[in-house]
């Protein structure tokens, strides 16, 4: 059992007795729907005419010309509800549905997945509820606002710290006494099997686009392919289909907050260790006695002590590497590309960017480098104000 969804020594399902059948359902339902044509027929209508794809490769010029290489934006920040959570929560909706299933819930953090669920149940007619933490429900109250508005219910969660990782486990609790009716719709690529092949899937639509985009616009694929990593959805979506292009470099980058030595950050690969979290083994954020700690940094959807397993696994074997953005460099270059490509990058997806800002200088003028653009900015601009007042 612990064998299936395994990454390396990392993923399995580590999960209480009575949730085994309901993950093996999901599984096979999964397996048998993947290629169902009409479930993939509905899906690409979906995806196009409700979503937005295929989402645009665009070539950064003046971005480029500022760091002294070639860099292109893969733009998933132009799809609906503006980020590429969408095409998670629209597989996984239409999974559900496919399923015979009538309700959906979610857990979320920032209220970014929790939005992009919530707006999947209106579309596709199902009750929804949104697990969030009581302190997470106070910080983004827009988005909860948002979320009741597509008519989902928003479930405070009490235990804990009051954040994602208790949002999480409220979820998977509630999951268990109602199985039948209600699909668990995961917001990132980990979790318990078969959630990160599930959302690897779902999401790799993203470098089936930009492999193709780059053959069709430069007749060559990226020398890199860089995005950030939260709890890695945007990024195994980035990688999938160049992961056996092994000249094409791979980075992810963390969210090394105030600096790895700080304390305050949400780097799992980079500072963390081997333990089990959400029905998962990943790298994860903890203390010596094996205790979750929590997780700080500037762009709430990083925030996150694990990561899926399938990056840590390709960062083991060395076909991909991790690295940490900080803060400061962050504002910078959300700064940067605002000002000079006229672009507001969500905060997740500036710590990508950061990381090729860094690189200014280092690279031969004709290297390529693709940025996935998880998202857009304009819910971060309050953030960026408190931290670079304008004059
Ligand atoms: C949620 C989010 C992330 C982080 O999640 P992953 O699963 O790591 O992709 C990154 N960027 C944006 C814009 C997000 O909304």
């Amino acid at each position: 059992m612990k064998h299936r969804g395994r990454y390396g020594d990392y993923g399995g399902y580590y999960v209480p007795e009575v949730l085994i059948p309901v993950l093996e359902e999901l599984e096979e339902a999964f397996d048998r729907f993947r290629d169902d044509e009409a479930f993939v027929t509905e899906l690409a209508e979906l995806s196009t005419y409700y979503a937005g794809r295929p989402t645009p490769l665009y070539h950064a010029k003046r971005f480029s010309e500022h760091v002294g290489f070639q860099v292109y934006l893969k733009r998933e920040d132009l799809l609906h509800g503006g980020a590429h959570k969408v095409n998670n929560t629209l597989g996984q909706g239409l999974l559900a549905k496919y399923m015979g299933k009538t309700k959906l819930i979610a857990e979320t953090g920032a209220g970014q997945h929790g939005l992009a669920t919530a707006m999947i149940g209106a579309l596709l007619g199902m009750e929804t509820k949104i697990f969030m933490g009581v302190t997470d429900v106070e910080r983004q109250s827009v988005n909860v606002h948002k979320m009741k508005l597509c008519g989902a219910e928003v479930v405070p969660v009490e235990g804990g710290t009051g954040t994602l990782k208790d949002a999480i486990n409220d979820a998977l609790r509630y999951w268990t006494a109602h199985v039948t009716d209600t699909f668990y719709l995961f917001g990132t690529a980990a979790g318990p099997h078969p959630y990160p092949t599930i959302v690897k899937h779902f999401q790799s639509c993203i470098s089936a686009e930009a492999r193709q985009q780059f053959l069709d616009q430069l007749g060559r694929l990226p020398d890199m392919v860089v995005a950030c990593i939260g709890g890695g959805s945007n990024a195994i979506g980035a990688f999938a289909h160049f992961i056996d292009d092994q000249d094409v470099k791979l980075i992810g980058v963390e969210a090394g907050g105030e600096g790895i030595g700080t304390g305050k950050h949400a780097a799992s690969i980079v500072a963390g260790t081997p333990g089990v979290l959400h029905g998962a083994r990943s790298y994860l954020l903890q203390d010596s006695e094996g205790q979750v700690v929590d997780t700080e940094s500037i762009s709430a959807g990083l925030d996150y002590p694990g990561v899926g397993p399938e990056h840590c696994y390709l960062s083991d074997i060395g076909r991909a590497q991790y690295v940490a953005a900080e803060d400061e460099a962050v504002l910078e270059t959300f700064g940067l590309l605002t000002r000079i490509e006229g672009i507001l990058p969500a905060l997740e997806s500036a710590h990508a960017l950061a990381y090729v800002a860094s690189l200014k200088g280092t690279l031969d003028p004709e290297t390529v480098v693709m940025v996935n653009l998880s998202g857009r900015g304009d819910k971060d601009v309050g953030i960026v104000e408190q931290h670079r007042p304008l004059e």
